[in-house]
């Protein structure tokens, strides 16, 4: 069989591109070629998201974009929209292979098996609770290590249980493996990722604490970064843990989504306000120039302007570095959807502005906190018109000139010019 090539996009969250990254070494292994999805090739692969309409509104776009690009591709459609809303995809245009999220660890298998028959049959898997480990392989600056999958939370608004199913992990030792072998591969940075990575360890007896202690101990990797967890699960011995650690970077994002004790409750969020006012204070005692950020919804039903301004005062009142804004989505099969009382578009707009505004104030209260200290960025691969990103240890994003000898370098700057971007000159390199 000639070398086909194939062409990967993905949407929605780390976990989703974890797993879509490892699907596509897979068939890098195989001898497929690796195209970028704006070109031409034999297979299109959608990693979907539709947690919100607009990510939807965006797969759809894709699927056409692919067909659009060579109408005698095969178009696999993969992950959260064939698992909550498969009716009707096979029937778009071009679309061969449609799989949930427990199938689409055959993608591979079945790829090849449209290329060996002709027709486009659409295969059923059945829905499985397995854990299917994977991690990503971008730049090699840094990976995403996915360590647990599902959620038995069910919080009102969320559809992303109803996707993954229930909470399960990986094992100690295999993300250990995992982590070693992206180091191999050349990576500098770990980013622990997952559905709900706090309760990392529910069906096998370890602890998120116990991962973190494991890996701490990883000679070879210079970065860890935990990504979004939970308020109720992020508690005092990890914080503490992290504050200790040379290698666990002093960046937190921990979702709040609501500062109004009564929306809290009708999410079903696992936490009140207190409980997370005190998780930032006690990070802001041990880790005073840690990057704190959390994610919102405005537009909740129900959201009055009473419980908006509570959220928007409790939010002012913390310390927190920036805030991610969304507005609120209706989600088929979800208890919100259910709710009375929707909140108007135009109101969530204004409220989203509103938030984004504080966002923005934060950033640079946060930002010039900063200024005038040593810090240590490691610089990714991009050349944009010349000039060069990284991250700091507390995820403050550094600008410079594009030079080669600095790409996945833990590089010595100063923090000392505010650059229109928000983000700081590298005045000092110390290679
Ligand atoms: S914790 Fe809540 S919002 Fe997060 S994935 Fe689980 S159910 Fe969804």
């Amino acid at each position: 069989m000639e070398p086909k090539s194939i062409a990967f996009h993905h949407f929605g969250c780390k976990v989703n591109f974890a797993e879509a990254s490892a699907l596509s070494r897979q068939f890098k292994d195989k001898g497929f070629q690796l195209k970028d999805f704006r070109e031409m090739a034999d297979v299109y692969v959608i990693s979907t998201c539709v947690v919100t309409a607009v990510a939807e509104k965006k797969c759809r776009a894709a699927i056409r974009q692919a067909h659009h690009l060579n109408p005698e591709a095969k178009i696999a459609v993969i992950g959260c929209f064939p698992e909550l809303m498969p009716d009707g995809l096979e029937k778009m245009e071009g679309v061969s292979l449609v799989l949930g999220h427990s199938a689409k660890f055959a993608l591979c298998e079945e790829v090849e098996r449209l290329f060996n028959h002709s027709g486009h049959e659409h295969p059923v898997f059945p829905a499985s609770n397995e854990f299917v480990s994977s991690w990503s392989l971008g730049d090699r600056t840094r990976s995403f290590v996915k360590i647990q999958d599902g959620c038995d939370y069910y919080c009102s608004y969320c559809t992303i249980p109803l996707a993954r199913g229930h909470s399960r992990s990986d094992t100690i030792g295999n993300v250990i493996r995992n982590v070693e072998e992206a180091v191999r591969a050349g990576v500098k940075e770990i980013v622990l990722t997952g559905v709900n990575i706090g309760d990392f360890g529910r069906n096998t007896e370890e602890t998120f604490l116990d991962l973190l202690r494991e890996l701490e101990k990883v000679s070879e990797i210079p970065r860890i970064r935990v990504s979004s967890i939970e308020p109720d699960l992020l508690n005092d011995a990890v914080i503490d843990f992290i504050a200790s650690s040379k290698k666990l970077m002093p960046h937190f994002h921990i979702p709040l989504q609501s500062g109004s004790a009564r929306i809290l409750k009708l999410m079903k969020r696992k936490y009140d306000r207190e409980l997370f006012a005190s998780r930032i204070r006690k990070i802001c005692d041990l880790l005073p120039l840690a990057c704190i950020a959390t994610d919102v919804i405005v537009g909740f039903p129900g959201e009055s302007e009473d419980d908006f301004r509570e959220t928007y005062d409790f939010i002012e009142g913390l310390e927190l570095s920036y805030v991610h804004v969304f507005s609120y989505s209706r989600r088929a099969n979800t208890i919100a959807a259910g709710m009375a009382e929707p909140v108007q578009d135009k109101i969530k707009k204004q409220r989203s502005g509103l938030l984004h505004q504080l966002s923005e104030n934060k950033k640079k209260i946060f930002y010039l906190k900063n200024k005038g200290l040593t810090a240590h960025v490691l610089f990714e691969s991009d050349n944009s018109n010349g000039f060069m990103h990284g991250f700091t240890e507390n995820y403050i994003k550094v600008k410079t000139k594009f030079d080669p000898r600095l790409v996945n370098q833990i590089t010595t700057v100063n923090l000392d010019v505010l650059g229109e971007e928000l983000c700081y000159e590298v005045l000092g390199i110390g290679y």
